[in-house]
């Protein structure tokens, strides 16, 4: 059994503590790799290898920095296939999903931001015939990336290459659910030629590397995706630090469809932004509005597509509904839906516990719920579940589906459905919600501005805001 290990100084090296975790493959339920159970020990020697590679890596020449991004991006792209397959044993999603979007934009997340860094400038700001002013954007020094297991290189990547792209050196932590592409990750850089300390890996708990990581004094930046409750126990140990934080949080996205809307494109479109991952995207929307005059139409044919659903082995090309990504978050979501039952909802397809023959007999497969009959303001419907369940929820106005849109403590996603644009720009500016989407959804540009609102965290992904993050700006004023 592979046996993964840290990747400090430019090397992979074991833990510390020699002491490895059983990582599981969720559509078999058995244990596939062993992942690194690190310290305190292995944070300290990343970071102090990291620290050590600043002072070059700051100065290496844009050019040359986004040179040897590019070449990582070349060789995600090379063993596409075999990342894909490890992203779809080691999380539980389709071999198909991760085929077609999380190993693309995993090599995607390098190339962009290797030539975002070539075309970069800084703002001047001339007072009257008094003075001029420019601003330097330099690099912080050791960053630290701590990601979830939903999309893992996917996620892993959007972080550290705006990081990497903009002169600083990091140490990283991947899930220790789904760590097994990161490890991959260290094998790329290593063979990409990236010098040593650059990017360091350190695998392990969150209470422990994470903890670490967060508590360090040498790692003036944290960015973080993961649940709400633990940005809210980093920004604890960090605010005091006055360390920068990037909080990408949880969501508790709603879908909004008028009774305008382009029926068959909008059903499409819905199923997957539902669905798509198990449910386990932080973007997929989970609370579907839907105008009255079309509640029974969208919801008997949401149903029978949601019915339709296939829910198998991930590496079965066919499969639409992969296995949950632990038997505890199966668990959780499957308390969602019994939890539903008690609030009053009545469960229209889905919501039971899968069992699959062959090699996936002992996975944790549920299949796709779909539920109606609850109030916008019970828990089912205000709390993250994180799976593949929706409720569905009529609307008779404008406002009443923009203040139950706007109800929950999240305000991440959103997306709008129908043909009366004017109306989607006014309903758009007014939902508490970091990213709107109008008749479309998950479609991204990367130059956008990414992340939520109130509890879906602080601070944006993407384009200039990721790169504004991992530089601090100082102001330089000249006298004339
Ligand atoms: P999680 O918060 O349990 O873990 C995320 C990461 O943090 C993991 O690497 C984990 O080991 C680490 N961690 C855990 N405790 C820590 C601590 N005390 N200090 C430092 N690090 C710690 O989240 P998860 O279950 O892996 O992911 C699911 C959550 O992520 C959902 O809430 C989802 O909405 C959210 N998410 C948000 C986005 C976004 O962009 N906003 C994207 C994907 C996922």
């Amino acid at each position: 059994m592979e046996h993964i290990r840290n990747y400090i100084n430019g090397e992979l090296v074991d833990p510390r503590s020699g002491v490895w975790l059983p990582s599981f493959e969720p559509a078999t339920g058995a244990v596939h790799v062993r992942v690194p159970d690190s310290g305190v020990a292995d944070v300290n020697a990343a970071a102090e290898s990291a620290a050590a590679a600043f002072p070059q890596w700051s100065k290496t020449p844009a050019e040359e920095r986004s040179r040897l991004l590019l070449r990582i991006a070349e060789l995600i792209e090379r063993r596409a296939n075999e990342l894909a397959a490890d992203e779809s044993r080691d999380n539980g999603k389709p071999l198909r999903l991760a085929r077609a979007v999380d190993i693309p934009r995993a090599a995607k997340n390098f190339r962009f931001f290797a030539t975002a860094i070539l075309h970069s400038s800084t703002d001047a700001h001339a007072t009257d015939a008094t003075a001029v002013n420019y601003t330097l954007r330099q690099p912080i020094g050791v960053a630290g990336c701590i990601s979830p297991w939903n999309l893992p290189l996917y996620l892993f990547t959007w972080k550290i290459a705006p990081a990497l792209a903009a002169g600083n050196t990091v140490v990283a932590k991947p899930s220790e659910i789904t760590p097994l592409t990161a490890h991959r990750l260290a094998e790329i850089c290593i063979e990409a030629g990236l010098p040593r300390g650059v990017l360091n890996i350190v695998h392990g708990t969150g209470a422990d590397v994470g903890e670490a990581i967060t508590k360090h004094p040498g790692i003036p930046a944290i960015s973080f995706t993961g649940g709400t409750h633990t940005g809210a126990r980093i920004a604890r140990t960090a605010a005091p630090m006055f360390k920068k934080l990037s909080l990408e949080l949880g969501g508790k996205n709603p879908t909004i469809i008028f009774a305008d809307c382009d029926f068959d494109a909008t059903l499409d479109t819905v199923v997957r932004s539902a669905f798509s991952n198990q449910g386990e995207i932080c973007l997929c929307g989970s609370r579907i509005f839907i105008e009255r005059p079309l509640y029974s139409r969208f919801r008997d044919a949401f149903v029978q597509r949601v019915s339709a659903l296939r829910v198998g082995d991930p590496l079965d090309e066919k499969t639409d509904q992969g296995a949950l990504v632990s038997e505890q978050h199966l668990e959780k979501v499957l308390g969602y839906v019994a939890l539903a039952r008690e609030e009053g909802g009545t469960v229209l397809c889905g919501g039971e516990r899968v069992a699959l023959n062959g090699r996936c007999r002992e996975g944790w497969f549920m299949s796709p719920a779909v539920i109606e009959g609850l109030p916008f303001s019970c828990r089912t419907n205000q709390e993250e579940i994180f799976g593949p369940v929706a409720t569905l929820m009529p609307f008779d106005d404008e406002e009443e589906v923009t203040s139950m849109a706007n109800s929950t403590p999240y305000g991440l996603a959103a997306s709008i459905w129908t043909s009366d644009l004017s109306r989607a720009h006014n309903m758009a500016a007014r939902l508490h919600s970091g990213i709107v989407w109008i008749n479309c959804w998950m479609l991204r540009d990367l130059r956008t501005p990414f992340g939520g609102m109130k509890q879906s965290g602080i601070g944006r992904e993407g384009g200039w805001e990721a790169l504004h993050f991992f530089t601090e700006a100082k102001n330089i004023c000249v006298k004339l």
